[in-house]
Formats: C-alpha cells, structure tokens, sequence
C-alpha cells in the first residue's frame, strides 16, 4: 500500500487504474479506524480492483462549537489498519492540498430537503461540508464505487442524491452498520467515552432494539414508536436526547404510519460524544423486515467467508 498526498497524485494513478481497465472503489473517511471502517474497505477490495481510502478530517463539516481540534488521529496506526485489509492506496492529504490557503471556498454543495431534519437540524451546515468535500473526492478520484455506512442514515441518503442530480459519474454503494458485541454503534467518537459512559451509551441500541420489537409486534404508528425511543433514552440521566425520529427511509421525510422502509434514527449526547444510531423496518404484507447492522464478529466472519 502506498499513502499519496497530492490532488494530482491520487488522480493520476485512478486514471491509469482505469485505463488498464481496473475498477475504482473509493472509501471515503476521517480516520481513526475501526471495524466499520475496515469493513467498507473489504466491501470495496472484494469489488473493486483499484482500492483507495481517503483520509481527511474535513474542518468544513464541523461547527466552530463541535470538536474537529480533539477528534482522534492516527496516521500510522490507520495505514497499518488499512494495509493488513488489502488497501491499494491511502490518500491522506494535508490540509493544505483540499483547501489552499488564500483561496477560500466560495463554491458549495448544498443538498435540499434530505438535510433539514435529523443531524442537519442540530448540526446546520454539516451536510454542505459533506457534500463539498465529497463532491471534491468524486471529483479528484474520478468514475469509481465509493462506499458509505448505513451508520450515517442521513449521509448516505444525501450523498447517493447528491450523485444522482449532478450525473456523477459514482456509483454510491451502502454497506451495514457494524456494532460492538454490546450493541454500541462503532465510532471514532466512542474514544470520548468514560468506562461509565461507554456502558450508558448502549442505551441507543437497546432503545432501538426494543423500538423494532415494537414493530413486530404490531405497532404501526409512528409517534408511538418516536415517543417509546424518547422515552427509553431519557430514561439514562447521563444521556441528553437530541432527537428520536422516524422517517422515510428514501426521502427522510416523517411518517405518521410504519409502512414500506421505515428508518428509526436517534442522536444523544453522552459526556462529550454525540453518538448516532439507527435501524431500517421494512414492513410489506409478507411481515416485518428489521436491519439493525451486524454486529462486529459477524462482520468479520462474513468478510473471511467472501
Ligand atoms: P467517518 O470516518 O466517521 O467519517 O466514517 C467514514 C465512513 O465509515 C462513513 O461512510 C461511515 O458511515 C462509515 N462508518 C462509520 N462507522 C461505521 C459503523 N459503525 N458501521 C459501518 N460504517 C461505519
């Protein structure tokens, strides 16, 4: 595996990848690996022939109020990850390289509607960062797969409606939620965590869990399923809601019936992190459907198995 700094030296050797006729996967990231990581990167080694993470902690996607200065970096450690699971290339840019100094960004991405609700509420302005900066990866690693986790509902949703208005030329690829054997949801963000606060942050994927059970025994209507995922989570002091929501899994538009795919999304605080979860109900007349991720171990069992 070889680490590339520079715009022209990653968009190079995708150039050459595909004219040797090597397909690209793209693994967009801000580093600090873990399973969930690892597991988009063998998703796309198992699909692509040309492998190339990205690594950029992208400042325009964090509110001067959030934690882009404390969040978690680890070049060494994570081009060690990324090697052992059969990565082409890392492309780890400095600063500099994405947004040259003197040259502010006067050109964004802005995705409408998808971002109002959930994250985008709380966080205003986050999904510009995200669309910005990927629509500059898209741009710089050129026609290739790129692959998303279902972790961040919202960002996916965004990014697949981002590529499908601007006819880029990306095929956005969603890959599962991978868990912790307790149920938390992986995150660079779960190194905030005490030993205290790691065991109350379960309490999202515990709240989910039952939220989905709910489901499956019936229950159809939606601010009853918002209402008991409020309730669960509010149950911990040490947690602080942000928001408890179900929506449209397509559009994120709210739903007042669980009918079709459904997303169940909640957000809290816990200490400092902001932790994220959610869960996919798919109800149709053959039953309820759930998708709450995998947990890691089968994650990993999967990938040794393909
Ligand atoms: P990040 O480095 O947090 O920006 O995440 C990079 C990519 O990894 C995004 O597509 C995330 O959705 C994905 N990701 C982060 N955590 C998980 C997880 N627990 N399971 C699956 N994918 C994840």
């Amino acid at each position: 595996m070889i680490v590339v700094e520079r715009v022209a030296d990653i968009r190079a050797r995708c150039e050459e990848a595909r004219r040797a006729g090597r397909s690209v996967g793209l693994v967009p990231t801000m580093g600090s690996f873990h399973a969930g990581h690892l597991s988009l990167m063998r998703a796309a080694r198992a699909a692509d022939d040309f492998v190339v993470v990205s690594l950029f902690v992208n400042p325009l996607q964090f509110a001067p109020h959030e934690d882009l200065a404390a969040y978690p970096r680890d070049l060494a450690g994570d081009a060690a990850a990324a090697e052992a699971v059969g990565v082409d290339v890392l492309f780890a840019p400095p600063l500099e390289e994405i947004y040259p100094p003197g040259k502010p960004v006067v050109t964004t991405v802005h995705v409408e509607e998808l971002t109002s609700g959930l994250c985008g509420r709380t966080r205003p302005g986050h999904f510009d960062g995200v669309t910005t900066v990927v629509a500059k990866l898209f741009s710089i690693v050129g026609p290739c797969r790129a692959y998303f986790g279902r972790k961040d509902a919202q960002q996916l949703a965004v990014v697949t409606r981002m590529a499908a208005d601007l006819d880029l030329p990306v095929e956005v690829v969603g890959c599962p939620l991978v868990r912790e054997p307790d149920g938390l949801a992986m995150s660079s963000r779960n190194s905030y965590l005490t030993t205290d606060e790691r065991a109350v942050a379960t309490v999202l994927s515990r709240a989910l869990r039952e939220a989905v059970d709910e489901v499956r025994d019936g229950e159809r209507d939606a601010s009853t399923v918002r209402n008991l995922l409020d309730r669960r989570i509010s149950t911990e002091p040490a947690a602080r809601l942000d928001y408890a929501e179900v929506v449209d899994a397509a559009d994120l538009s709210p739903v007042g019936r669980i009918e079709g795919r459904v997303l169940l999304a909640v957000a809290a605080f816990v200490g400092r992190a902001r932790l994220i979860d959610n869960a996919v109900v798919t109800v149709s007349t053959s039953g309820v459907e759930a998708d709450l991720g995998v947990l890691v171990s089968e994650s990993e069992a999967q990938c040794a198995a393909s």
